[in-house]
């Protein structure tokens, strides 16, 4: 019974889902045939002058219903992880010009990683892309201005820390610290930001897909992810992907781990 009723409750989860979805997704072709129609009626009437503004205007519906594709696609695409002994904080410096171009000067950004930082498992390209997402969602917290600090560190969790994953063991973990300055949450809003499509942010600009993502990746890589917001305040996310121990894996020993650890 508990199953069917989670069954249940998953199937409705997947309809609100697919609704909203195909709103969105209504929403920007309404945009592009609304621009196309604009064109057509111009060029009837010979007024051609300003047309480019109403072809831009489609070409920006245009990307934002392939940017919703797209990001769908990577969603549901069951990624495999290419884990391997990463330098979790070499990674975050490297971000830096990438960074600061994003999250625009009036946000001070800060990366910094504790000395004698553990090597982490995890895939990089993954990191890269959820720190990516994690600093612009700090951005958009932050519309008038404030810091992103950036920081790793070593960490050793206990099983208490642990009661809400499935897949984290109590032990040693590297942590990426995202913080910002910015609006924090609301306890309605924390409540649901790992919900795939939920977003506060208007039409087009979020997916809601950003934080569902990066704790699919986190949990795939057996580490554990953590949330820190006060309204008005800011907001902090913890990763904490585990430690690698041991040699440098050589790449046989890679692709054993990753099959032990994928899907
Ligand atoms: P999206 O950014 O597309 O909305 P996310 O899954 O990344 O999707 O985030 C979901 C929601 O969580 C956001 O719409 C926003 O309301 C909230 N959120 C995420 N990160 C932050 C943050 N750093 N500060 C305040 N709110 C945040």
């Amino acid at each position: 019974l508990e199953d069917q009723l989670r069954q249940s409750q998953k199937m409705e989860a997947v309809g609100q889902l697919t609704g909203g979805l195909a709103h969105d997704f209504n929403n920007m072709l309404t945009g592009i045939m609304g621009g196309v129609d604009m064109v057509r009626r111009r060029i009837a009437e010979g007024r051609i002058a300003d047309i480019d503004r109403f072809l831009e205007a489609a070409m920006q519906s245009g990307q934002r219903a392939a940017a919703l594709t797209h990001r769908l696609l990577a969603f549901s695409r069951r990624q495999t992880l290419d884990s391997r002994p990463l330098d979790v904080g070499a990674l975050a410096e490297s971000m830096g010009d990438l960074l600061l171009r994003t999250l625009g000067e009036q946000i001070q950004l800060r990366i910094a990683a504790d000395q004698d930082l553990w090597p982490a498992l995890a895939d990089d390209n993954q990191l890269e892309s959820a720190i990516l997402n994690l600093a612009i969602n700090a951005r958009d917290a932050m519309p008038t201005g404030g810091r992103l600090t950036i920081s790793s560190h070593n960490v050793t969790l206990p099983a208490e820390a642990l009661v809400h994953s499935d897949r984290a063991e109590p032990g040693d973990y590297v942590e990426v610290r995202v913080s910002d300055t910015g609006s924090g949450m609301p306890p309605d809003v924390l409540e649901k930001v790992f919900d795939p499509f939920f977003t506060t942010k208007p039409l087009g600009q979020g997916t809601g897909l950003g934080l569902s993502m990066i704790y699919g990746f986190v949990q795939q890589s057996r580490g554990h992810v953590r949330i820190e917001s006060r309204q008005g305040l800011g907001t902090t996310i913890h990763l904490y992907l585990p430690r690698h121990r041991g040699e440098i894996a050589d790449q046989a020993t890679n692709d054993a781990m990753n099959a032990g650890a994928g899907s």
